[in-house]
């Protein structure tokens, strides 16, 4: 994966979108830190958490295409636990607002690794964690799925089934 140097901005979707269950900081899914001044950045930025400080999302590590930083696209992908890693799928967290754009966003890249696999991507787009998308283009095409955790994985392959059941495995941290 090509790596890039990039900065984050005035981009702060990921001061919101996630759940970050850490001892210097506990913060709900798809609501705003407390700390974080919407648009600009972090208040507290040289004492932020050292959850924060290690974060970075795919597009920021450059593995992600430079037309999709978060802020301008509504979502942000990244690996959550080292299944994410060994079954290449991607968690992105979108804007539930801008939900509506992600086929058309993700149609434009393509990350495919040195072995041919192209990545999946598991979708989070409200605080819900049963509401999920799926966009798989190898075996759904250009589209994305969207369902409850239990009806994708009775509705579709072996495969899927066996994907969903390792995106259960919650680590405490979901920023790993
Ligand atoms: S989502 Fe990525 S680019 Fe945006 S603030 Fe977080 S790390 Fe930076
Ligand atoms: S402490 Fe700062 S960097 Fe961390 S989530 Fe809050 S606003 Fe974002």
């Amino acid at each position: 994966m090509k790596q890039a140097s990039r900065e984050c901005g005035d981009c702060t979707l990921c001061c919101k979108l996630p759940l970050i269950e850490d001892k210097e900081l506990q913060k709900k899914e798809y609501t705003w830190c407390k700390d974080c001044e919407i648009g600009v950045g972090c208040k507290i930025y040289s004492k932020r958490p050292k959850v924060c400080k290690d974060f970075k999302c795919e597009w920021l590590l450059g593995h992600f295409p430079e037309h999709a930083r978060p802020d301008k696209v509504g979502f942000y992908g990244t690996t959550e636990n080292l299944h994410s890693l060994t079954e290449k799928v991607f968690t992105l967290y979108a804007v539930e607002h801008k939900i509506h754009q992600i086929e058309k966003n993700l149609s434009k890249f393509r990350i495919v690794d040195s072995d041919g696999d192209e990545w999946r991507y598991c979708i989070r787009y409200n605080g819900n964690d049963d509401d999920l998308g799926v966009y798989d283009r190898k075996r759904f095409g250009e589209r994305v799925l969207f369902g409850k955790r239990g009806e994708i994985i009775w509705q579709k392959t072996m495969e899927i089934t066996l994907w969903w059941t390792l995106q259960k495995v919650k680590n405490l941290n979901k920023w790993y």
